[in-house]
């Protein structure tokens, strides 16, 4: 609880997500009066979201609220409200609580740290039918459409309808989609014979869609090579050099390298093809004549500030600095980073040092016993990956009650082969964004095109 103390600078910081947490824990003690204004009341772990989606673990394993995290650091408050300005001249943030309270935040310091959003390449009519998964609410969705999925899967009278179902299909064979790609392979095996008695994993068809010519391209090769075999012997079925042209209520339509088209029939389409910047971004570049990339994003000077404004420090998924990639470390070195400039300034430091990036590697899981590694200079796969990769997830979580919790839940998905979250609380979410036709089958030009 924050104990104001007069003519005491005040930070704002925007966002409590991976950058801005960990600018105001390292906060913690400084004489300044810090307020953390963020939209949603918790700290969303993204990285296992899709944990949360494929049923392994519940909500506040991976979402504790902000105010929890906070409740001993005495020079912070948090304000749950959602920013939709900047004055930069008078050095203020404008914001709005859910309930419509207009708030109007001073700072002489200003941290903003909002991350991304989804990009459909200027396609957004697709989101309804093929959602991404960057929030609990987008998990929930998708833990809807999956499990429905298995539902109406199992009781379909056609089997065209069965097919279309039991098809899913992740558009983006990056981290993100490989993960999804192989719990959602993981899932179909372990609940479609046992728990929905008529069928089984053979039913279930996961296809991973990508233009790329791999999957997982930012990784080295072998690695990718690991990958690619691991989640083909899980059943996965990849398609890359395929580029995604339509995506509706029924499927997806793509071309190929030689720009033939195809389309696959699916009632599960998930899209983790791409990323924006904040809007946030796109306003503070306006506010200070700094430019943006074309992910939106913001172009900080190297000691993440912004163009004549030392007193305002943009961070993490939302900046460009450096060809830096749009993944936690340099979200978390950044906040670190900020909040020791800041502290050095209230020291009377005003020489300005850049940010130096430590790239401590890269990781994606792809199963139970299956992840991929590289980190400082060490590339492997299989079990250890999944050690490494389990061991670093924990150490980044919030709370030791929620790094056991998550351990206990991993435990038991392995060797009880079971998921303790696999309830659907709104069932309205399975049917929508499906266009169903009257009896339900593929129309016969679907019929002609189908793969
Ligand atoms: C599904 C998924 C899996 C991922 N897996 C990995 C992984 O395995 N490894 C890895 O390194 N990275 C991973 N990432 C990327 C990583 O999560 C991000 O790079 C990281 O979260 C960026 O941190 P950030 O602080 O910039 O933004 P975020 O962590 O996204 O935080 C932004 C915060 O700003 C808030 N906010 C946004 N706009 C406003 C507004 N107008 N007003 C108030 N608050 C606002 C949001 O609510 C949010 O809390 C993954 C991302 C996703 C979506």
């Amino acid at each position: 609880m924050l104990e104001r103390t007069a003519n005491r600078p005040r930070v704002v910081i925007v966002g409590g997500g991976f950058g801005g947490l960990t600018a105001a824990k390292a906060l913690a003690g400084a004489e300044v009066d810090v307020t953390l204004v963020d939209r949603i009341n918790h700290h969303l772990f993204q990285p296992l979201l899709y944990q949360v989606a494929t049923g392994i673990l519940s909500d506040g394993q991976i979402a504790p609220p902000l105010r929890s995290i906070f409740s001993d650091q005495t020079n912070l408050q948090v304000r749950l409200a959602e920013v939709t300005g900047f004055d930069l001249e008078r050095r203020t943030v404008y914001a709005v609580t859910p309930d419509g309270e207009r708030l109007t935040l001073p700072y002489e310091f200003l941290i903003v740290a909002a991350g991304s959003a989804h990009a459909y390449f200027g396609h957004d009519e697709w989101e309804r039918f093929a959602p991404g998964l960057k929030s609990l609410t987008d998990a929930h969705l998708l833990r809807a459409r999956i499990l429905g999925a298995f539902e109406l899967g199992a009781e379909a009278p056609h089997d065209s309808d069965r097919e279309r179902w039991l098809t899913f299909v992740i558009v983006g064979a990056g981290p993100t989609g490989v993960e999804l790609a192989g719990q959602i392979a993981e899932l179909s095996r372990r609940l479609l014979g046992r728990v929905y008695g008529s069928m089984s994993a053979q039913n279930a068809r996961i296809v991973l869609l990508d233009a790329a010519p791999t999957v997982l391209g930012s990784f080295p090769q072998r690695l990718q090579e690991i990958a690619h075999r691991d989640l083909a012997e899980m059943g996965v079925e990849i398609r890359t050099d395929a580029e995604v042209t339509g995506v509706d209520g029924e499927g997806v339509e793509a071309q190929d390298k030689s720009g033939r088209r195809f389309r696959i029939l699916a009632r599960t389409i998930v899209w983790a093809a791409g990323v924006e910047a904040s809007p946030l971004a796109r306003m503070l570049a306006q506010a200070s004549g700094a430019k943006v990339d074309r992910a939106g994003r913001v172009e900080v000077h190297p000691d993440c500030t912004l163009p004549n404004r030392p007193e305002v420090f943009a961070i993490g998924d939302m900046i460009s600095l450096d060809d830096l990639p749009g993944v936690a470390q340099p979200a978390l070195q950044e906040g670190r980073f900020v909040a020791q400039t800041i502290r050095a300034r209230l020291r009377g430091r005003s020489k300005r040092k850049p940010f130096r990036y430590f790239d401590k590697g890269t990781m994606a899981a792809i199963g139970h016993r299956q992840a991929v590694v590289d980190a400082f200079g060490v590339k492997f796969g299989g079990l250890p990956g999944v050690l490494v990769w389990g061991l670093v997830h924990v150490a980044y979580l919030v709370g030791w009650g929620n790094r056991l919790g998550i351990v206990g839940r991993w435990v038991w998905a392995i060797a009880a082969r079971d998921r303790r979250e696999l309830s659907i609380s709104n069932t309205a979410q399975i049917t929508a964004g499906h266009a169903f036709s009257e009896d339900g089958a593929a129309s016969s030009s679907e019929r002609a095109a189908v793969q």
